[in-house]
């Protein structure tokens, strides 16, 4: 199979498997034990923290080790915004966040916060004259994703932290799932209130991931034990733990964007000339791990399924969305009404991809749905 959804999972590398056999067969004693062997466990796990601390050069931050990045959101959101019992206050966010930002701000505004949703061009930028309009004294959580998983737009997380230093009181939820590791950044993840990582998608076990905050955050989200500051209880995951942290390090290390650029641009210039194909992208600030292409003669399910039988996996908007029948939001509010997201499919890379791989996608595709 030729594997073109690298940005809804990735293959797990050999060494971050072999490790998690490792921890779970060798370290598998509940780290908050008192005897030795569970001592061994929870030093551990504190080794597995200030690893993701010093590899990302992080000072007075926390690390919590979570199921991934759709509960690293859910807990930053949901976690923060308990400490606003009486609703005075108003929070941000923007209409192509993932949709465990998304659902987690539509909920919240049900329960009566004032919330915006910030609109996107045709590219995929969020709107900055908007949100410098929106931001006030009242406003608590600002949440814009880093690169965005449907079209590959990379937001001006550096231009956003400016902005907000007239507004002390808003924190910044960074959603980094598809960018770390991928793009380098151009702003410092100290700037950054909550920063969501995610193992699975950078070549690490599925399952793991993380919240990184800002030390002085009060987060309230599951009740039980007193395990990670009492914000996540229940027994730790710690081959989970370890694993996620050796990930985070092992991310710039295997760092192939001039390489997947390359591939990219391949791709963009063979394709673009098809009439049959119209490409999703942003030209000026893309990551060039993610390729969206509307065929409107074609579902994308259909040219999903009929790449499969020619041995091509390729995937539907967001992974999360791709088995609803419901149109993307994120989608949607890119292509306005100009085009239909059903017609769209998304292609995501990772620098294992071949140019032979590559070439037989750009037949198939080229020949797929007819013309315009
Ligand atoms: N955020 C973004 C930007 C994503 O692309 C995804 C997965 O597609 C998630 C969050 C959810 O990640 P996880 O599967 O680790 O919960």
């Amino acid at each position: 199979m030729i594997y073109f959804d690298h940005s809804a999972t990735t293959k797990p590398s050999e060494e971050i498997l072999d490790l998690y056999k490792k921890i779970s067969t060798e370290y598998w004693y509940n780290s908050e034990t008192l005897y030795n062997e569970g001592k061994r466990s929870n030093a551990l796990y504190l080794k597995s923290y200030e690893t993701v601390l010093k590899e990302m050069k992080l000072v007075n931050k926390k690390v919590l080790f979570t199921s991934g990045a759709t509960e690293a959101n859910n807990t930053a959101l949901y976690g923060y915004i308990a400490n606003f019992k009486n609703k005075d206050c108003e929070l941000i966010t923007s209409k192509i966040e993932h949709a465990s930002v998304l659902k987690v701000y539509q909920d919240l505004e049900k329960q009566g916060f004032k919330v915006t949703y910030l609109d996107v061009d045709d590219e995929g930028n969020v709107d900055l004259e908007q949100l410098k309009k929106t931001l006030n004294n009242k406003t608590v959580l600002l949440s814009i994703m880093w690169v965005n998983n449907i079209i590959g737009s990379i937001q001006p997380i550096k231009e956003i932290i400016n902005i907000l230093k007239d507004y002390p009181r808003c924190k910044f939820h960074v959603d980094c799932v598809q960018g770390y590791g991928k793009i380098k950044p151009d702003f410092d993840f100290n700037d950054l209130d909550f920063i969501t990582l995610s193992g699975h998608k950078l070549h690490g076990i599925k399952g793991t991931g993380c919240l990184i905050y800002t030390n002085n955050i009060n987060l309230s989200f599951m009740k039980g034990g007193h395990q990670q500051d009492s914000i996540r209880p229940g027994t730790l995951d710690l081959a989970g733990a370890v694993c996620m942290a050796k990930t985070i390090q092992n991310a710039y290390k295997n760092y192939r964007f001039d390489d997947v650029k390359e591939k990219y641009l391949y791709l963009v210039k063979k394709l673009e000339n098809c009439p049959n194909l119209i490409l999703i992208r942003n030209h000026s600030s893309y990551s060039p791990y993610i390729l969206n292409i509307n065929i409107p003669s074609l579902r994308a399910e259909t040219a999903l399924h009929l790449l499969n039988e020619k041995g091509i996996i390729v995937g539907t908007g967001s992974a999360c969305n791709s088995k609803s029948k419901d149109l993307d939001p994120a989608l949607s509010s890119i292509l306005k009404n100009k085009l239909n997201p059903i017609n769209s499919i998304r292609i995501s890379l990772d620098s294992s991809n071949t140019y032979e791989e590559l070439d037989l996608l750009i037949k198939e595709l080229s020949s797929m749905g007819g013309t315009k």
